[in-house]
């Protein structure tokens, strides 16, 4: 196997790499559309300095979550898909 990867030029090591990224990142924004909101942790509120008084958070909504980019750009494609049917 050292071999194997000792024989590999560096430039197909980084495509190899990021083909699985990209991999791993398609199959989250299909079963795992969400993510926790990155503005409030998924808390959904933002609490006052004194912690006693809390607002909703703005930018997701107060919901706590957050659609993944791809996730996105995913339901773009489907909407495109669906209306030239
Ligand atoms: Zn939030």
């Amino acid at each position: 196997m050292r071999d194997v990867i000792a024989a590999t030029p560096p430039a197909l090591m980084l495509v190899l790499a990021a083909v699985g990224w990209a991999l791993v990142y398609l199959a989250r924004c299909k079963w795992r559309p969400f993510a926790p909101c990155w503005c409030c942790k998924g808390s959904a509120k933002h609490f006052s300095s004194d912690g006693k008084s809390f607002r909703l958070c703005w930018w997701c909504g107060g919901s706590g979550r957050r659609k993944r980019t791809g996730r996105r750009v995913w339901d773009r494609f489907a909407k495109v898909r669906n209306a030239s049917r």
